[in-house]
């Protein structure tokens, strides 16, 4: 017990020795210090910079703004002796479509190419560079350039008879009436001006090609304020008659390249494709104003391309192609000098030509004299001895034709400048538009 007693006062003494040489040596250290005793660090924290291709970036720091030190962590507790950089990334470049054509080695990061574009390097349907779906234009540029297939219409006749049978089977040698159409579909065509069903058409696919047949149980006037009659048509003249189903093929639609700009072309068709009354009627309709029967913007045959020719020969893919445009119809496209008869401009796929396009010397028109296919011949366009046709022009006739009210301008089978009476039938349709190239 007593000797216990003893070291206590020993312990007490060593461990007071102890902390005063603990705080001598701490107070030493701390005068040996290089820091200013009194300098506390007053950090600005710099931010992350991601490095980019071609310039370099850094990582997050904290920079002392008196003493200039840099460190790594916003308490100050690890300083670091530089900027912490992030490498600069460099190019890292692929094939990319610059078109449907073309595709260039481009950086993914940033707007770098290198070297030039070139033509995809199709595999199928795919570019096995860049991976561009082959885009197929759906028209077809002619050799010389003068011409480009584009859309299809019923054009050529089918002569062979193994190929009428067929499709007649495919049809089930059905053929309508006016009572049953059995699947037909009714031109509705004008008999003394009224529609009635004598008149029909069939789409029928066939082994990868498309065809039309055609049935007359009357013939089509040739004017649509004459009745139906053998002696008041063309179409027998043209070598259609009643009760037959004559075939036509579908085929790609050649067109006249009239003109170019801004990537776009100005179309005519080559051919007479259709025939078609440019109203109904030869007598003005009153209103607030009036509007005279060669008012192209009020016409049928506007309507008729706009719809019946358009969804006829264009698909889809083919639409997207057809500029919408802004049709002149101003008394300068016109052979008038006065404004009587003109029309406002409209806005169409489709259109018929104006006086002013085919008297335009600019323009690629070839000779005007146009021909027709079989299946404007069956719908009763009008022929002279050279199987030349008459085709509509949008403008009304001129002062001093007369009469001027009720006539719309046209090209003869000579390919000469005339004027017909709107209510005619026979006169060809060659539509025009303007294509995206
Ligand atoms: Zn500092
Ligand atoms: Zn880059
Ligand atoms: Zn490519």
């Amino acid at each position: 017990m007593k000797e216990t007693k003893k070291i206590l006062p020993l312990v007490k003494t060593v461990c007071v020795a102890v902390l005063i040489a603990v705080a001598v040596l701490a107070l030493g250290l701390a005068a040996c210090s290089p820091d200013e005793p009194t300098h506390k660090h007053s950090l600005v924290a710099v931010e992350r910079k991601d490095a980019t291709c071609t310039q370099k970036g850094n990582e997050a720091y904290w920079k002392c703004e008196e003493c200039g030190k840099l460190f790594s962590d916003k308490a100050g507790k690890t300083e670091i002796d530089a900027i912490p950089e992030i490498l600069s990334l460099g190019h890292h470049t692929e094939w990319t479509a610059v078109d449907n054509q073309t595709h260039i080695k481009k950086c993914v990061r940033c707007d770098y190419t290198e070297g030039v574009a070139e033509p995809h390097n199709f595999e199928g349907g795919e570019c096995a560079d860049c991976g561009a779906k082959k885009v197929v234009k759906p028209y077809t540029l002619s050799e010389d350039g003068s011409t480009l297939t584009f859309g299809s219409y019923p054009q050529s006749q089918v002569e062979d008879t193994a190929l009428q049978s067929m499709l007649n089977a495919e049809i089930q040698n059905k053929t309508p009436t006016a009572d049953e159409f059995n699947g037909w579909t009714d031109y509705e065509y004008l008999d003394n001006k009224i529609a009635k069903s004598y008149m029909w058409y069939i789409d029928v696919e066939y082994q990868d090609a498309l065809y039309r047949g055609v049935y007359l149980s009357q013939y089509r006037p040739y004017s649509s304020t004459t009745n139906c009659s053998p002696s008041n048509t063309y179409q027998l003249n043209n070598g259609y008659e009643t009760g037959t189903v004559y075939w036509f093929e579908y085929e790609p639609i050649t067109w006249r390249i009239l003109t170019q700009q801004d990537g776009k072309v100005f179309l005519m068709a080559d051919l007479i494709l259709d025939s078609q009354n440019f109203y109904i009627n030869a007598y003005e309709r009153t209103g607030e104003s009036t509007i005279y029967a060669n008012n192209y913007k009020e016409s049928d045959i506007r309507f008729w391309l706009n719809h019946n020719f358009y969804d006829t020969a264009f698909d889809e893919l083919c639409k997207e192609y057809v500029v919408v445009t802004e049709v002149d119809n101003s008394v300068e496209t016109t052979p008038r000098e006065d404004t009587t008869y003109i029309c406002e401009n409209t806005i169409d796929n489709v259109f018929l030509l104006s006086y002013a396009d085919v008297n335009n010397e600019d323009y690629n028109k070839g000779d005007l004299a146009l021909l027709s296919t079989a299946y404007a011949d069956c719908q009763g366009v009008w022929l002279n001895f050279y199987d030349c046709g008459k085709w509509w022009l949008r403008s009304p006739a001129a002062d001093g034709s007369l009469p001027a009210s009720y006539s719309a301008c046209m090209v003869n089978a000579m390919g000469a400048d005339s004027v017909e009476a709107v209510t005619s039938t026979a006169v060809g349709v060659v539509p025009a538009l303007w294509l995206t190239l």
